[in-house]
């Protein structure tokens, strides 16, 4: 569906003293380039070292130091475009942007203004009442600036330059999106491209993916009214408190007569506000131009080509191909893709074996305990293979599901190989009905109240069930003890 033309959704606006408001959200992703090397020299880009330990002549500034594009960043940028479903353009210019702060030693950011390397495309986001499709507007390289440290000493600041230079994506979207739900499915979709792709690691909290959020609102049906943009969100929890924070003040405003002033806002979630930084900047203000050290950017089809050859499948298409080949949900198939590892884990436990009992131990079993033990798929301490011996031998009959999941739990904190700790522990399933028959005759004969009940209430059954399965410590067969149980009590 086409955001621009998309009504109002009644259930997403937000109610004001004067009636419905509808929130209108851009956002603008700055995306750190997954390279070893920085945009414009060799200086390594890893995190985390002493300060100042990898700046090149080049990052610190020194006069008469050229720039000299890497290659990598290049195709990082067209690969993410790619993934974008988006235009490439085969020429683009990297300008200079001005602004004076201590940690921009150039006194100037190397950006791309007019001429991107990647234009239009789009992003298809998943929502709890379905698609909807994000519109891209560009993604243009940068650097990123360096560090400035204000609470070290109360008397000094300092610069750290080691990021200074590293090359940022920034990924810029139509203003598509309308609550805050929409915008934190957007940032966590946009972030699953990127990892899939391998060019950004999506890791905000080391400040490697970081959100720019345009806000405006509006009553439905109305043009879209002024926004401010709250710089520098660095998680998808904040993304949305900040949302709906500055959305309600802007609400606020316009209902006491006011009016909104585009501008430049924080968002402090200690104090749950979002504070007025400066008034908006315009273009004109940073004095763009061409960066006369550089060549205008361009390559040809052909490395476009080369690159699309070479593409991971991603989530969009993953997703499709798990309902299909597998017959999964697509709401499985959502929570699947989510992560490309999981989803590379996933098809370890399906090969070979009924895929949706394994997508359903997968999700409820498994993400369940490591989601309890703060884990992730990488640091899971049961293996596909292991899982995959559960699975089988459920559909063996060996255990039953309700053994499985004590299984899996041994499994989980013990290790150990499933088969055997089923053998060596007793944890077979009984399925030889006379041993089954004797505990259902027990509890018959000692309930007869009971019994008399479930003639008159079928539903009496389920704890006939539950004595059975207690008596013979949850390893009877539970088709046998329900097959039993009819024909004894005659239901
Ligand atoms: P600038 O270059 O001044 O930051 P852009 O036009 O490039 O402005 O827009 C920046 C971001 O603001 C984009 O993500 C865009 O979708 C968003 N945006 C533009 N207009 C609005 C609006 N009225 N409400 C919310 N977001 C908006
Ligand atoms: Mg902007």
């Amino acid at each position: 569906m086409n955001m621009h033309a998309r009504p109002a959704d009644p259930k997403k606006l937000i109610k004001g003293a004067t009636g419905d408001w509808e929130v209108v959200i851009g956002m603008e992703i700055h995306a750190q380039v997954t390279s070893n090397a920085k945009l414009f020299s060799g200086a390594s880009t890893a995190f985390g070292g002493e300060p100042n330990s990898h700046v090149s002549l080049v990052d610190a500034a020194m006069p008469g130091m050229l720039p000299v594009i890497n290659e990598e960043c290049v195709k990082q940028a067209v690969r993410t475009g790619l993934g974008l479903k988006a235009e490439i353009h085969l020429r683009s210019v990297f300008d200079r942007k001005n602004y004076f702060y201590p940690d921009l030693p150039q006194g100037y950011q190397i950006s791309q203004y007019k001429s991107p390397i990647v234009g239009e495309g789009v992003v298809l986001v998943d929502t709890a009442d379905g698609t909807i499709e994000v519109g891209i507007e560009r993604l243009h390289l940068e650097q990123d600036a360096g560090k400035s440290i204000h609470d070290q000493n109360p008397t000094m600041s300092l610069v750290d330059l080691n990021r200074s230079g590293v090359a940022l994506m920034e990924i810029v979207s139509k203003p598509d999106l309308r609550s805050s739900e929409e915008a934190k499915a957007y940032v966590t979709k946009l972030r699953t491209i990127l990892r899939y792709l391998g060019t950004c690691d999506g890791d905000m909290e080391k400040g490697n993916l970081r959100a720019d959020v345009n806000v405006s609102v509006r009553k439905p049906g109305d043009d879209f009214g002024t926004r401010c943009e709250i710089k520098n969100v660095n998680s998808i929890r904040f993304i949305g408190q900040a949302i709906e924070i500055e959305a309600r003040r802007q609400i606020g405003i316009i209902e006491d007569g006011g009016v909104i002033e585009q501008e430049t806002r924080l968002f402090d979630p200690g104090r749950g506000e979002t504070r007025s930084m400066r008034s908006k900047e315009e273009a004109h203000d940073y004095r763009y131009f061409p960066d006369p050290d550089l060549l205008p950017l361009e390559f040809d089809q052909a490395f476009v080509d080369a690159l699309a050859a070479h593409l991971p499948e991603l989530p969009d298409e993953k997703k499709a191909r798990f309902v299909k080949v597998y017959g999964l949900s697509a709401y499985d198939a959502d929570v699947l893709v989510a992560e490309k590892e999981t989803a590379a884990y996933y098809e370890e436990v399906a090969a070979g074996r009924d895929a949706k009992a394994a997508a359903n131990f997968v999700i409820n079993e498994l993400f369940g305990r490591l989601n309890k033990e703060g884990k992730d798929i990488a640091s899971s301490p049961v293996s596909a293979a292991q899982i995959g011996a559960i699975v089988d031998l459920i559909a063996d009959g060996t255990i039953s599901g309700k053994i499985a999941k004590d299984l899996f739990e041994i499994v989980f904190t013990e290790g150990g190989d499933p088969r055997q700790i089923v053998e060596a522990r007793g944890m077979k399933q009984v399925t030889d009905t006379g041993a089954i028959e004797a505990a259902v005759d027990a509890i018959i004969a000692a309930n007869p109240d009971k019994v008399e009940q479930v003639k008159a209430k079928p539903t009496m059954l389920g704890w006939f069930v539950g004595q059975v399965m207690k008596q013979t410590g949850g390893k009877a067969n539970p088709q046998a003890v329900n097959d039993l149980l009819k024909g004894k009590l005659g239901i």
